[in-house]
Formats: structure tokens, sequence, C-alpha cells
């Protein structure tokens, strides 16, 4: 009830939000939402527009308090530019890791058998984690991963967004259903997911992180991606793409939407690929 309740209230949230951040989107689909729902739709079905992507799958996993709003503008801008976008807002990312990455490994099988490819797996905020975790267990069905403002250290959070998952946790474990527990913090519950987060990305897997040092829930610091650790063999492209924009803002700024698509497009659908890469901390403005 109380879950079901937050995510109601985010959900209209991110409406409102989404609609005045992503000045991008065209004026008549500014009041409603059907279009958008449309052209994801689409692109899942296997409708193929012009662009780099191809139609190659992407999976794109929204992060904690992200509802299904949040991911419009994105899902619909790599859409056009010929992906074929899922996006998935598992508990609005409130839930236990463990069981939400369980969730999601289903989904990612499902979205790599019905497109015969790998997947390029795309997670903002948290969701980069549950995409991070994913790509560690499943390198075999991923093609890319691309974090966009994700901490990989859970402990160098600012105090406000620390606070805010420690009261969500303690809410989970007084017995609130949909949330995560103290356990998924710090306990066991979820700690073979803490440790696959630190664990090297799979050689293999292009690994594209980008941040904002705008950003004022996830300090920048902690969204750095280390070359020589990051890589299983160091020999997979890891990359850092600095770029203006807030936390929210991320899923809709010009200059993180170019860095997201330059992350897919080094990906690869067989067999090992990728080099080590440089950072980027100042990118063209975008066409
Ligand atoms: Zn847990």
């Amino acid at each position: 009830m109380f879950a079901s309740l937050l995510t109601a209230g985010l959900e209209r949230f991110a409406e409102v939000s989404m609609a005045v951040l992503d000045q991008s989107r065209p004026a008549e689909n500014r009041s409603g939402s059907g279009r958008l729902e449309d052209d994801a739709r689409s692109a899942v079905a296997g409708h193929t527009p012009a662009g780099p992507g191809d139609g190659a799958p992407v999976l794109l996993i929204g992060g904690l308090g992200t509802t299904a709003p949040f991911l419009r503008p994105l899902t619909r801008w790599l859409g056009q530019r010929g992906y074929a976008v899922t996006p998935v807002t598992v508990g609005a990312g409130l839930d236990c890791a463990e069981q939400t990455v369980d969730e999601l490994a289903g989904v990612l099988e499902d979205v790599a058998d019905r497109s015969r490819r790998r997947v390029r797996l795309v997670g903002h905020s948290r969701g980069g984690q549950f995409a991070r975790v994913l790509a560690r267990r499943r390198p075999d069905l991923t093609g890319a991963l691309v974090t966009v403002g994700t901490p990989f250290d859970l402990y160098a959070l600012r105090w406000p967004t620390f606070l805010t998952a420690a009261a969500i946790t303690l809410a989970g474990t007084l017995g609130i259903g949909g949330l995560a527990r103290v356990t998924c913090l710090a306990g066991g519950c979820c700690r073979r997911f803490r440790a696959d987060l630190r664990a090297p990305v799979p050689d293999g897997v292009p690994f594209t992180s980008v941040y904002s040092r705008e950003d004022r829930v996830v300090p920048y610091e902690a969204c750095r991606a280390c070359a020589t650790h990051d890589s299983a063999a160091h020999r997979t492209r890891v990359r850092n793409v600095e770029v203006p924009g807030s936390h929210v803002g991320l899923l809709v700024g010009p200059h993180a939407r170019s860095a997201v698509v330059d992350g897919l497009i080094a990906a690869h659908d067989d067999g090992p690929g990728g080099r080590p890469g440089a950072d980027v901390t100042a990118l063209p403005a975008p066409a």
C-alpha cells in the first residue's frame, strides 16, 4: 500500500518534471504521453527507423524512484535513432537489488531471445548498478554497458541521498512490502549483488560511464570507472564521459544523450571486442 502510493506520487512528479526538462520533445507530444508510448512500442515491436541503432536491442533500466515517465524521453530519442528500446522500472527501483536483478535477468533473456542479438544495457542512477551486475552475470547476452549518473561506491553518496536510501531500507525492514531492507544495504540479503557491483566488468563488454559534476544527488567521483580495475582482463573498452546536467537532467540533456549513443555504438553482437578508452571531459555540441 505504502509502496504503491509512493510509486503513484513519483509517477505524477515524473510526468510534470520530464515535460519541463525535455524541451526537444515535439510540442504536440508535450500534453500527452500516447505518442511517446507508441514510439517505444513500435521500437520494441521491431520497427526500425533510420539511424545508427540498426534495430539493436536496448534495455533501458530506471533507478531509485524511477517510474515510466522518467524514461520516456530517452526511449523515444533512442528509438528515433534506430534502437529497439525496452524501458524497465522494476518496483520503481525501490526494492531489494538481488530480487530486482533476478527479474531483470528474465527480461534480458526474453529480449535477447526475441532479437537473437546481444542486448545493450543502459541504466540511470541505481538502474546502472542493476545493469552492471546484469552484465557481470550474463556477459553472453550483453553487447555493451552504459551507466548514467550511477555510483559504484555505495558509501560515497551525498548525505541526503544516503539518508533517503537509509529511510527506505528502514521502512522495508519494518515490514513495508516492495522496499529494500537494511540487510540489502549492509547485510547478507544483497551481499552477492554488492560483490558483483564491485567486480570488474567482463572482458568483451564495452563500458561507458556518463556523469556530471553538476549532479547534486550522486557525486561524480563515485561514478568514475577505472580502466585497470573495472575491466576483467584490462582489454575491455572502459570510458568515463563527463557531461553537463543535473541528475535527472542526464536523462534528457543533449550531451548525455550523445554520450549514451556513443557508448552504444561501441557495442558488438558476437565475440570479444573493444579496447581501453580515454576519458572524455569535453564533448562537442551535438548536432
Ligand atoms: Zn536484498
